[in-house]
C-alpha cells in the first residue's frame, strides 16, 4: 500500500483536540473523531503506524490467557464479564471497518487457543470456562492432539488475525482524503496546562489545544512515578518464518512461561512465534534471550525468516489505562497499559475517548478510569514491582551488571560523563553517552540488534546515539 507522507508542523497552531503518538491507539481515535465538529489533529514523533503496534502478532482476540478468571479473582464478575463485552465489540469494529471501507489488512477469521503444559492449572481453565459459559460464548475444550505436551486447551472460533500496519496506513489514508489534520516527524516535547487548556511544543512549533489525549505507548508527559506504580513492562522476542501450511489458529499458553504464536498467510504460510518475554530490565543477555527464542521456534519453521523484539506496558490489575488521566483534570486523556492485547485494547482507546472528548457516555468509561483505586488482589503485584523498578535502576548503575559484553563493549567516564562505547567488527569506537536521558537509567547494550537498550523504560538508540524508539525525546550523542 502507497504511504503518503505527512507534512512535519512548523507553525504554531490552535485546535480543540490533540492526539499525541500515531499507533494504533492514536489513529483509532482520530478516525472516531474524522467527522467532529471539533477541530482535532494528530502529531506522531516518526511515522504514522510504525512503533509498537508494527511488532506484534497482530491476534485479534477475547480469549487472552486466563484473563477472565483473573478479573474475577481482582474484581469481581461483572468486571470480567465487562472486559470481554469490551473485546469483543472492539473485534467487531475492526471487521465493520474493514467491510464498510474495503481494507486490505489480510484480515482473516482464525481460531483462538489458550493452553498448558501443566496439569495444575486446569482448575483455573474451568473457572474460565465457566465465565465464557455464561456469557454464551461458544468454546471448546481441544483435542490436544496437535499441540505437543499440552495438557489442557479451550478454543473459540470468532476470532480472527490481521496486519496492523496495513490497517493503521489504510485509516491514515481515509484521514487524509476526509482532510483530517495529521502530522509526522513531528515529536511533542512539553505539554503544559495554559489557560483552560494545554500548550504542547514540539520542535519547529507549538500547539495550544483545549483537549490532549496521550497515546504515545508510554505516556511520559504524566505525573511522573503514575505508570512505574500501577504496571511494568514486558519485552518479548519473536521469531517467523515460511511453514508448509496455514493451520489458520493462533494460540497462548496461559502459564507464566509465555508462548505464543499465530500462523499467517501474506502471499506465503508463515509462523510468528515468541517463546521468550520477561520483565524489562531482568535479563540483559540479549544475544542469548535471541538465540534461545530461535533455537524454541526452529523445530516448527522451514527457516528462520526474521527475529525482532517487542515490549508492551502490564498493569497489575490485568485492566488497560484508558480515559481521563485524573478527576481534576477533565481535558487530559491517555490509553496505554494494553497488557500485549493493544490490537483490541488501541481500536478500543479509540471508542471510548472519542465518546470521552465528545462529552458522550462510554459503557466501559469505569472499566478502564485510569485514577482508578488499587485493587487489593493486585496489591502484591504493586509491590513487587515497584521493588523490581527500583533494583532495575541502582543495578544499571553498576558495573558489574555489564558481565556479559565480553570484550565489544566499554563503560567508562570521559570528560566526566559515563560513556559507552560499542568497537564494531572492524575496530571502529561508537561512542555515545550511557544514561537514559528520559530518567538516567543506566543504558545497557543489545549485543543481538546492535542499539543501546533503557532497562527500565524501554527506549532504545542506535550504536551512534540515535534515538529510535521513546520514552526517551532526546539522543545519547557524545
Ligand atoms: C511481543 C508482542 C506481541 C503482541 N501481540 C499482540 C497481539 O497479537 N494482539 C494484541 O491485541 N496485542 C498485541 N500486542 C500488544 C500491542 O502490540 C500493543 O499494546 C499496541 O500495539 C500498543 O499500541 P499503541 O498505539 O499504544 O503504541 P504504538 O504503536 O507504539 O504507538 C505510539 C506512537 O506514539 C509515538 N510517539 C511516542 N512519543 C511521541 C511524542 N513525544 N510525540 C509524538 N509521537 C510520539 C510513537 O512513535 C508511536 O508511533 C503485542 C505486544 C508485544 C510486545
Amino acid at each position: 500500500m502507497k504511504n503518503t507522507p505527512c507534512p512535519k508542523l512548523k507553525q504554531n497552531i490552535y485546535c480543540d483536540v490533540l492526539i499525541i503518538g500515531g499507533g494504533l491507539a492514536g489513529i483509532s481515535t482520530a478516525f472516531e473523531l474524522r467527522n467532529s465538529k471539533q477541530k482535532v489533529m494528530l502529531i506522531e514523533r516518526n511515522k504514522i503506524g510504525f512503533g509498537v503496534s508494527s511488532r506484534t502478532t497482530g491476534k485479534l482476540t477475547y480469549l487472552q490467557g486466563l484473563v477472565y478468571q483473573e478479573l474475577e479473582k481482582t474484581f469481581n464478575s461483572k468486571v470480567a464479564d465487562l472486559y470481554l463485552r469490551s473485546q469483543k465489540e472492539a473485534i467487531q469494529k475492526v471487521v465493520e471497518n474493514v467491510k464498510n471501507y474495503a481494507i486490505d489488512c489480510d484480515l482473516e477469521k482464525n481460531h483462538s487457543i489458550t493452553f498448558t503444559y501443566d496439569k495444575s492449572e486446569i482448575p483455573y481453565f474451568q473457572k474460565e470456562e465457566a465465565i465464557l459459559k455464561r456469557n454464551h460464548i461458544p468454546y471448546q475444550i481441544k483435542n490436544t492432539n496437535g499441540l505437543e505436551q499440552v495438557a489442557y486447551a479451550i478454543e473459540v472460533d470468532d476470532t480472527y488475525v490481521f496486519h496492523p500496519v496495513k490497517y493503521i496506513l489504510a485509516l491514515k489514508k481515509i484521514l487524509l482524503k476526509v482532510g483530517f489534520s495529521l502530522y509526522e516527524n513531528t515529536k511533542a516535547l512539553t505539554l503544559a496546562k495554559q489557560d483552560e487548556g494545554y500548550l504542547v511544543q514540539t520542535e519547529e512549533g507549538s500547539i495550544k489545544a483545549k483537549k490532549v489525549i496521550i497515546c504515545t505507548h508510554y505516556p511520559y508527559f504524566t505525573i511522573p512515578g503514575f505508570l512505574p506504580l500501577r504496571s511494568h513492562i514486558e519485552r518479548s522476542y519473536l521469531v517467523a518464518g515460511k511453514v508448509d501450511q496455514n493451520q489458520k489458529v493462533n494460540a497462548i499458553t496461559s502459564s507464566k512461561k509465555t508462548v505464543s504464536f499465530r500462523y499467517h498467510q501474506p502471499k506465503e504460510d508463515y509462523l510468528l512465534y515468541v517463546s521468550h518475554s520477561h520483565k524489562l530490565g531482568n535479563d540483559l543477555d540479549y544475544k542469548r534471550n535471541y538465540n534461545l527464542s530461535i533455537e524454541d521456534a526452529k523445530p516448527y519453521l522451514k527457516e528462520i525468516d526474521y527475529v525482532w523484539q517487542n515490549h508492551d506496558i502490564m498493569t497489575e490489575d490485568h485492566l488497560p489505562l484508558i480515559g481521563r488521566l485524573q478527576k481534576n483534570n477533565p481535558n487530559l486523556f491517555i490509553a496505554t497499559g494494553f497488557n500485549t492485547w493493544g490490537m483490541t485494547n488501541g481500536v478500543l482507546s479509540g471508542k471510548i475517548l472519542s465518546d470521552l472528548v465528545e462529552g458522550k457516555e462510554n459503557p466501559y468509561e469505569q472499566l478502564f478510569l485510569p485514577y482508578r483505586g488499587f485493587a487489593w488482589n493486585a496489591i502484591k503485584n504493586f509491590t513487587v514491582d515497584t521493588a523490581h523498578s527500583t533494583k532495575t535502576y541502582a543495578l544499571s548503575h553498576l558495573k558489574n551488571y555489564y558481565s556479559f559484553y565480553l570484550d565489544e563493549v566499554e563503560i567508562k567516564k570521559i570528560e566526566g560523563k559515563k560513556c559507552g562505547i560499542y568497537i564494531d567488527e572492524d575496530g571502529k569506537h561508537h561512542i555515545v553517552k550511557a544514561l537514559c536521558p528520559h530518567l538516567k537509567c543506566g543504558l545497557t547494550f543489545n549485543t543481538f540488534a546492535k542499539t543501546w537498550d533503557c532497562p527500565c523504560h524501554g527506549s532504545r538508540f542506535t550504536m551512534d546515539g540515535d534515538c529510535i524508539e521513546g520514552p526517551s525525546l532526546y539522543s545519547i550523542k557524545f
